[in-house]
Order: C-alpha cells, then structure tokens, then sequence
C-alpha cells in the first residue's frame, strides 16, 4: 500500500513548511525508503512562471520545464525524489482541468462543485504521483496557513484521503509556531488555537512541528501534548539553527521523527544512514576558510529571489571546504560610479556572479561589473542573463561596437549580440512559452567548462526567450571571446568564457537548479575554487 504525509502550516506563514517536509523526506530516504514530494500552491495562476521574483521568490524550473514554486528546489536539494510537472500543484490547474472537462461535457449534465469535483480533482493528482512504480511514501506540502479559505479544499481532500485510505496510510504533520514575547517568555497559545481549527475541519494531527526560538522545556511539550491529543512524543521541536538549514535532518533524527512516522505507517525501514549528510553539516560548522562572493543582480533585496543560486554557491563552498559569504549588490547602485568608487565597491570580492533576470533595470551596473572582473582578473560567472551581459560587455569594450545590446533591452539596436530565434518573435501568450527545460549541450575540449564537468555532452536546464545572435559568432570568437559551448547540432550558442583570464565563464542555462549540498555542482565548485586562487594571490 501507497503512504501519504500531509503537512500543513499554521499561526503565520514563513515558518519554514517547505524545509520542515523536505527534512523528514531526507530522513526517510536514509532509512532506505522511495519518497516523493508535492506542493500544493492554493493560488489561481496556472504555474509561477509568470510571477515576479519579488512576489513570489525564485522560479524554479524542473527537468520537463514546469515553471515552479521555490520549495520545490529545496525538496531537490535534500532528496533524491524526481521532481516532474506532476508534483507542482496549483489551483489554477485544479479549476482548469475541471473546467474543461465540464466544457467537453465528461460530468453527464450533473452540477459542478467544489465538493466532490474539485476535491476529486486533486486527490486524482495527489495519486498520480504516489502511485508511480516503486514509491513508498509521498509527502504533501499544502501552501498557506490554516484557516485561509484558498487552503480549505485541499484540507478536505486530505482528510478524504485519511478516511478513504485509513490510518495506517496516512499521517498528518502540522507546523505551527511558539514565539518569545517580552521577557523570553514562550507562548503555546497560538498552537492550541491552530489546532482546534484544523480539527473543527476534521483533521486530527499526528505529528506536531513547532517551530521556536530553542529546544522547548518537557513540561511545555508536555501541555502542547495534552492540549492537541498529539502523543507526546510526536511534538517536535524545530528550532532556529544558528549555522546552517541542512542540519535540520538530524535534529529531527534527533528527536526520532522517523522512527514515529515508520510506526505509524507500518513501513518496514532499515537503520537510517546520515553519514555523508553529517559530514557535510560539518564541513558547513567547521569551514577552512571564508570566500567572499558578490552577487550583482537586480532582485537582491529579497532574500528568496535568487535562492538556488545562493544555495549552489553555498554548495561550491562545500566542495572546497570554505565558507562562502555572500555579498548581495543591486546592480543599480554601481550605475554612474566612478573607476575609484567601482573598485572600492567589489574590491573586498574573490569572485562575483551575474544571476538570471528580465528587463533592463539593472543591466548596465551589471555591465560595469562585468568589465571590472575581466580587466582585474576577479573570477566572473554569469548566468543566463549573466552570459548575455558578459556577451554584451565583451562586444561592447573589446570588440568596440559601442552600441552592441540584447533586443530585449534596446529593439532598434544596429548590434544586437544577444536578439529573438524566429521562433520566438510571434509569441503573444506569455505562459511557459520560453526555451524551459532539460536539454543537451556539446562543449569545447580545453576550456574551462569542460574541465569542471569533464564531460564533453552536458544535460542542463534552460529559461530565456533570447539567444546568442549567431551572426556575431566570428568577430566575437576573433576578438578573443571562447564560445565554449553549443547544441547538438551546433545552431544554439550555450556557453562562452574568457581567455587570458582566471575564471570567466557565462552558460545560457541554469546549472543552480541541479547543485545539491552532498553533490556540489561541477561549475559552481570550479568557480568557488578559482574565487580560493584569486584570494590567495590579492
Ligand atoms: N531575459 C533573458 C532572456 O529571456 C534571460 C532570462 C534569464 O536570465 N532567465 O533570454
């Protein structure tokens, strides 16, 4: 029999849901069990790739190019699930299907409700996935906080679910918060409260994750125990972590959360092995050193905007055994700066990286980045936008055509580098209609990318609507610009680098979104290491 783990959220949002659920999926699967994960957005867009990063935090894109929400690059980075189109569920997918099936006239005249016909909707998606060949057990973020009506249908469906399926199937983990109020005292109100409003919508929690400042004292567990009919022993305490949010397994191995879950599904686990995830965590707690990296983009202030890169910088770091800081500099404040000021501004960096992003704000204090790591030698990785920009700056400076642009930004440039394939200059619908998703890469013996992958055919993910414009190719590769990087058939330009320099490399595609802490990202560690040398040498 399939097993299935809710996990709701309640008190407020932004208590860490989507990490409390991928924690227990990576202690599950070191007791040799097949996850999968899903997360439930209770909003009405189709997918989150027409929503701003600052809305809404990074997109993340999966192998077969859904556009997705953050936490699932998260569940990629603690598990070894496959993450496909089908564990990204959004309310506008719920209606639209259900909607077009009224249209095609599949409900035999009957009325169309919320309950039973949304709700079997998403139990039919919920089973699509935990029903794939092999999988023991899928967990199931539902998005928002208890008590939103958005959320209200898919609490149902998990309660269906519950009784359909019965006990021994099905878990139901609630996060919810205990704060400090003045004087350092701690609060177990706002979880009664949550709690008595799952249960008036007929959901029994099995497991309690409280999110606190520390560990709790046991007589408060206690009372949170005896006021929730939660055993005791199924209140977790998730506290803050001062170093590092992968450490989060093993306080949950801490505290037996997969012995509880292992009990109460009836599953038959091995011992669970956190060896190589323990080892990592120490190297995090006990780095060698501290790299200063600066990240020039312009969705800085948010701290979830550009969060698979900051991780996968994090994860270089790893490889190398050295703490990596992260600078966050909006582009724009470089803008208009004098050479003086400009040093100062990144003179403190070992290497900087040029993100994704759309539109022109920013673009030029990107530029003025970028020729600084490539006159003074400091490491520069770009990525996606960041390959255009360095394509754009090497056009614009060494090969002197003062007016080279991407279309994007200047339409009616006489110079466009980076310009639309034919393909994409019709293309009014603005949903999932970018170059999305895994694709192949050939790449250059002797350059820089070939010797971090040390392959010379690549698998990589991609989300841009512009391309290296191919008429560019000989003067840019004759002015000194390495294009490293094509598709199979060599029509599509995928990464460039500089020569004469320590580490310049831009991709067109997005390797953060495959970097993990227990597998660094090849590019991502070539980069930190090369961040190391300049140190070193400054
Ligand atoms: N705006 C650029 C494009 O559409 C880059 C996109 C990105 O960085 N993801 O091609």
């Amino acid at each position: 029999m399939k097993k299935y783990i809710f996990i709701s959220g309640g008190v407020c949002s932004s208590l860490g849901k989507g990490l409390a659920a991928t924690s227990l999926a990576n202690l599950l699967e070191s007791r040799g069990l097949n996850i999968q994960m899903i997360k439930i957005d209770p909003y009405l867009n189709v997918d989150a790739g027409t929503m701003s990063p600052y809305q809404h935090g990074e997109v993340y894109v999966t192998d077969d190019g859904a556009e997705t929400d953050l936490d699932l690059g998260s569940y990629a980075r603690f598990t070894r699930a496959t993450i496909r189109k089908e564990n990204s569920i959004t309310t506008g997918q719920i209606y639209q299907s259900v909607i077009s099936k009224e249209r095609e006239g599949r409900y035999l005249g009957r009325t169309v409700q919320i309950i039973p016909h949304i709700t079997d909707e998403i139990k039919r998606r919920i089973s699509v996935v935990g029903k794939r060949p092999g999988i023991d057990v899928t967990l199931i973020e539902i998005g928002g906080t208890v008590g939103d009506y958005e959320s209200i249908p898919y609490l149902e469906a998990a309660r269906q679910m519950g009784s359909d399926l019965g006990p021994e199937n099905v878990l139901f983990v609630h996060l919810t918060l205990v704060p400090e109020v003045g004087g350092g005292e701690l609060k177990t109100k706002p979880t009664q409260h949550s709690v008595k409003e799952l249960r008036e919508l007929g959901i029994q929690p099995d497991m309690l994750i409280l999110r606190a400042p520390r560990m709790l004292p046991n007589d408060m567990i206690h009372k949170i125990s005896s006021f929730t009919n939660v055993k005791k022993d199924a209140v977790i305490v998730g506290y803050d972590l001062t170093d590092t949010i992968y450490e989060l397994p093993l306080v949950y191995r801490e505290q037996r959360v997969d012995d509880i879950v292992i009990e109460k599904l009836r599953l038959h686990a091995k011992e669970p092995d956190l060896t190589r995830w323990a080892a990592m965590v120490n190297i995090l707690k006990h780095p060698d050193k501290t790299i200063r990296i600066g990240v020039v983009g312009k969705y800085i202030h948010l701290p979830d905007s550009y969060k698979s890169i900051y991780e996968a910088l994090v994860h270089g770091g790893i490889a190398n055994r050295v703490q990596v800081d992260l600078v966050k500099i909006d582009s724009e404040t470089l803008e208009n700066l004098s050479k003086k000021d400009l040093k100062e501004r990144l003179s403190g960096l070992h290497g900087i990286l040029i993100p994704g992003g759309f539109g022109t704000r920013g673009v030029l204090g990107m530029i003025t980045a970028v020729e600084y790591a490539r006159t003074s030698g400091l490491p520069c990785f770009g990525i996606c936008l960041g390959m255009q920009i360095m394509v754009i700056e090497y056009a614009r400076n060494v090969l002197h055509l003062a007016n080279a642009d991407s279309t994007e930004f200047k339409p009616e440039t006489t110079n466009p580098v980076i310009s639309l394939l034919e393909e994409q200059l019709d293309v009014t619908d603005m949903g999932g209609t970018m170059r999305l998703g895994k694709s192949e890469s050939h790449i250059l013996p002797d350059t820089r990318i070939h010797t971090s992958y040390n392959n010379e055919i690549i698998f990589e993910r991609h989300r841009h609507r512009y391309e290296f414009n191919n008429s560019y190719r000989d003067p840019l590769t004759e002015a000194g610009l390495i294009i490293s990087g094509y598709t199979p058939e060599g029509e599509l330009v995928e990464s460039v680098e500089w020569s004469d320099h320590r580490w310049g490399v831009g991709v067109q595609f997005h390797p953060e979104f495959k970097s993990t802490p227990i597998d660094p990202h090849p590019l991502f560690a070539s980069f930190i290491k090369a961040s190391i040398d300049h140190a070193a040498k400054t």
